[in-house]
């Protein structure tokens, strides 16, 4: 069995972080939660939500799933796990935010990317990753000659764009959205470089909002070429 100490001594170093200097924290977080904003990340080990917003308990009510991905609203006879979530978090904790933040290099947009070729991917993964079928799609016909490197990335993206268009078919969040309640962000976080991109649906791009990483970082030529498209 693999050695699990280190994650125990990271709680008792996340308690004297978070609390050791702030003990009244803990009383007012036990009286409830008022985070300001819902996020929707990818399960990648890689692109922790917390770790990536520098964010304290109650900041962020955060939700993970593969590939960060928003299913379309459904009354169905289902477990809704994504979409009870997103319930709670509009309708009961009444975010002012939701950010869809989705990542370079992402595992589960490479499946969906595979999926094109008729591989079958795992038992779940491949029917779950079908949510984002016509940002792949659209990738294939608009790109059908370009590396598959560059595909993911820009599929990676376009799958943000489907998360954001399935938000707006839940009732209650086009709603709150139309009264101005509610703002929905489009994030996209390059784990080379440390680039954090929005989308802007004034001008239909990903453009900078926060800059790569320090000096020091490694960044290759060929790899900001694929990056920046
Ligand atoms: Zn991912």
């Amino acid at each position: 069995m693999a050695d699990v100490t280190k994650f125990i001594s990271g709680i008792a170093n996340f308690q004297q972080q978070h609390f050791g200097e702030n003990p009244e924290l803990a009383s007012t977080l036990l009286s409830g939660q008022k985070p300001q904003a819902l996020l929707i990340g990818c399960c990648d080990s890689r692109v922790d939500p917390a770790l990536l917003t520098d964010s304290a308990p109650g900041d962020l009510f955060i939700l993970r799933n593969i590939a960060n991905l928003v299913p379309p609203y459904s009354k169905s006879d289902d477990y809704h796990g994504v979409s009870s979530s997103i319930e709670y978090a509009v309708c009961f904790l009444e975010v002012s935010d939701i950010i869809v933040l989705g990542h370079s290099n992402c595992g589960g947009i490479g499946a969906l990317m595979d999926s094109a070729k008729g591989e079958k991917v795992g038992e779940f993964i491949g029917k779950w990753v079908s949510i984002a079928a016509s940002a792949r799609d659209k990738v294939l016909t608009e790109m059908p000659q370009e590396e598959k490197e560059k595909q993911t990335r820009a599929c990676e993206k376009e799958a943000i764009l489907v998360s954001l268009k399935n938000l707006m078919t839940f009732p209650w969040v086009k709603e709150r959205v139309a009264k101005g309640q509610l703002s929905v962000h489009g994030w996209y976080y390059n784990m080379g470089t440390g680039q954090l991109r929005y989308y802007n649906p004034l001008t239909g791009e990903f453009e900078i909002l926060v800059e790569r990483y320090s000096p020091g970082q490694k960044t290759t030529e060929e790899e900001q070429a694929i990056t920046e498209k």
